[in-house]
């Protein structure tokens, strides 16, 4: 019987970078975390504790190799969770899309 452990799509034990094609899942699933929000004067708010925490919670849903990623992240700007969206989500994806 297989343990059906693996989540189909995730390459296990992989690090994020640029060409990654689970940006997307990644941004998607770091977007509901940070929860992001403007107020009726443009005014914008997120949950954000200044960690890595959420950034870590998902690299392990997502069966990737963790400290590499993060690794990544920190060289890219992303010292916490909302600058990972917006210093290394943002600016990979914007890349992957060129094509
Ligand atoms: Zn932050």
């Amino acid at each position: 019987m297989n343990s059906g452990k693996e989540s189909p799509g995730f390459s296990r034990g992989r690090g994020f970078n640029r060409k990654h094609p689970q940006w997307t899942v990644f941004r998607m699933l770091l977007d509901m975390k940070l929860n992001y929000k403007e107020d009726k004067e443009g005014k914008a708010s997120w949950n954000c504790d200044c960690t890595l925490s959420g950034t870590r919670e998902i690299l392990e849903f997502m069966a990737m190799d963790i400290e590499k990623s993060i690794k990544y992240m920190e060289s890219n700007g992303g010292y916490c969770d909302c600058e990972v969206m917006m210093n290394v989500v943002q600016e990979a994806m914007s890349v992957v899309q060129e094509d």
